[in-house]
């Protein structure tokens, strides 16, 4: 067991929108793009005379949304303000942020499991840099960002592992971030031995990163001769496993921050932020306890269909009309097997919520087979169809003798199989009935074909 520390947090998200924010540039990044540099223009590249375009409004939305999410108040007036620093990835010479000393952030005072989220705040992204070859590539430059920063309430690294998972979960609720871009965080941490003497290690990427650098920490700040007397900022190499220091709280950088002359001052109304409350969702933790509570789903399978929205307001649609069981089952098995083998999430394709639960009550009405239901269920993709319509073909075959005439067909013509199986090789007979199920085009009562097979075989 690890010892305690103080521990804080500050989350660095990629919002999920289609432009940058003060310009109309892609807002594509990371691996999901080969070329530098093709995303920009005289704003997004910093050059002289380039104003910005007044800010992106869903970005602005959605960051709203996710201060929502999170419990916070949300800022009425909001005002951009220019931290300035100079370093190569920022061509304007500051960055526009909704943070520092004159703004007020998008959202504050919030509570997000246990833990208090002293704000939310959104900003632009700077371009990235690459120390090594000196190439600079502005795609990433002006992307709206989300900073997330927490109280410096968590004791250690593996609660604050479950705590960024649930946060990642909670926030594709609101599909407020890019879920492939990740996350990045500074992280505070602080030990008693030190008094609590605040060291920050910053731009740590992915959650087992995170978890890495508080750990190595606590042991470090721990160790004789390595027990902090002052505040300092650090960096973490992920290849040597350890931080190193980058300056101390004397050097620490003055950001100059100004309110920007260039964009106006924007007030948020209370109808833009009733709108936006309605959009927001249940949370995850919610909604797993209403699941488990309520509906007594398995802890296991309410957790699987509690971690994406989409999945979990199928879900709920679908549990008003399909008994709990067969649903669940449905959706966290089938539904999830047709999804993995497409490579596809569910926003990705366009299953009806309506034909899903045609599609139960089939199989609950036993009209047409488990084995037809799936058959149907692989041809959604990418999008479904109303299975009702069809039905009547696809229904499930009762009738002893029209299953026998095929049961008769398949002994016939799998001989090999068949004396495998006499031979003693029993196994053999889910080859003999899926050619049952086959040649009946999967609609065969699949117990009856079972108990007609074994009787013909002996
Ligand atoms: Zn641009």
């Amino acid at each position: 067991m690890a010892q305690e520390a103080k521990i804080g947090l500050e989350i660095h998200g990629y919002i999920d929108t289609n432009e940058k924010l003060f310009c109309s540039c892609k807002a594509i990044h990371g691996a999901k793009l080969t070329n530098p540099n093709v995303n920009i223009c005289p704003i997004c590249t910093g050059q002289p005379g380039a104003k910005p375009m007044a800010p992106n409004a869903r970005a602005l939305d959605k960051a709203i949304q996710i201060a929502l999410i999170l419990g916070c108040e949300i800022n009425k007036k909001i005002s951009w303000q220019r931290k300035h620093y100079s370093w190569p990835d920022l061509p304007k010479g500051y960055q526009n942020t909704l943070s520092g000393p004159h703004s007020t952030p998008t959202g504050k005072n919030g509570k997000f499991l246990g833990i208090k989220i002293s704000e939310c705040h959104l900003e632009e992204d700077p371009a990235a840099w690459n120390p090594k070859t000196g190439e600079i590539d502005y795609n990433r430059s002006g992307i709206p960002l989300i900073e997330i920063v927490t109280e410096p309430e968590f004791k250690n690294s593996e609660q604050v592992e479950k705590w960024l998972r649930e946060l990642i979960i909670t926030l594709g609720y609101v599909k407020a971030l890019d879920s492939v871009a990740g996350i990045k965080a500074d992280v505070n941490i602080s030990v008693k031995k030190s008094n609590y003497t605040k060291i920050e290690v910053k731009n740590v990427n992915s959650i087992k990163n995170i978890k890495d650098v508080i750990d190595l920490e606590i042991e470090r700040q721990n160790k004789k001769g390595e027990v902090p007397k002052e505040q300092e900022t650090r960096a973490y190499d992920p290849i040597k496993r350890a931080t190193k220091k980058m300056r101390s709280k004397e050097d620490a950088q003055d950001y100059r921050f100004i309110s920007d002359p260039d964009l106006q001052e924007i007030n948020i109304t209370q109808q833009r932020i009733i709108a936006l409350k309605k959009t927001v969702p249940e949370t995850p933790s919610k909604k797993l306890n209403k699941l488990i509570k309520k509906h007594k789903i398995p802890k296991n399978s309410a957790e699987i269909l509690t971690k994406n929205i989409d999945v979990i307001e199928l879900f709920e649609k679908t549990i008003n009309k399909i008994n709990s069981k067969l649903t669940t089952r449905w959706i966290s098995e089938e539904l999830f097997s047709v999804l993995n083998y497409n490579k596809k999430r569910l926003d990705e394709i366009s299953i009806n919520p309506e034909h899903f639960i045609e599609l139960l009550e089939l199989i609950e009405k036993r009209i047409i087979t488990e084995s037809k239901a799936r058959e149907i269920l692989r041809s959604w993709i990418p999008k479904s169809e109303s299975p009702k319509a069809n039905a009547k073909e696809h229904s499930q075959i009762g009738n002893k003798e029209e299953i026998e005439k095929a049961v008769d067909e398949v002994i016939k013509n799998n001989t090999a199989a068949v004396e495998d199986y006499k031979s003693g090789k029993h196994e053999t007979i889910n080859f003999l009935i899926g050619k049952v199920m086959q040649a009946t085009n999967k609609r065969a009562n699949y117990n009856l074909a079972k108990e007609i097979l074994v009787e013909k075989l002996k």
